[in-house]
């Protein structure tokens, strides 16, 4: 998608900390953190939302979530805890028309969300 910003953070073509990259997959810190650890997870393939994302790509949204679980390891969270969003439309705040999950963690977090 030409215009799309995480299309252009997948493509290195707009600067960000990648924290991990394969050939699905590109994860990276979040611009405005909310959380010591804030790093988001996109697929390289543009879907706007899960709405969009065909029941085929199952295997895609289980390696980005796997991911995430991994990436909470890596960065020392695993124990302590984290929470993983993924806002979808516009009654959860999202944002960005890329979907991504949100990986939050290393401060505690209160539920229900806002
Ligand atoms: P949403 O509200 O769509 O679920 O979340 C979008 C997230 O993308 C926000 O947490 C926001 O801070 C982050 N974000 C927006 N623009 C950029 C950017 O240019 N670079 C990075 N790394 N994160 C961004
Ligand atoms: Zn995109």
């Amino acid at each position: 998608m030409g215009d799309c910003l995480f299309c252009g953070i997948a493509a290195r073509k707009i600067p960000a900390r990648i924290v991990y990259e394969d050939d699905l997959i590109v994860a990276f810190d979040d611009i405005r953190p909310q959380a010591p650890t804030h790093t988001l997870i996109i697929p390289r393939e543009h879907f706007s939302s899960l709405a969009d994302v065909p029941a085929e790509k199952a295997g895609l949204l289980s390696h980005m979530l796997l991911k995430a679980r991994e990436i909470a390891e890596d960065k020392g969270i695993s124990r302590s805890g984290y929470r993983i969003v993924l806002n979808t439309g516009r009654d959860s705040g999202q944002a960005v028309f890329h979907i991504h999950f949100h990986l939050l963690g290393g401060r505690p977090m209160s539920w229900p969300p806002g």
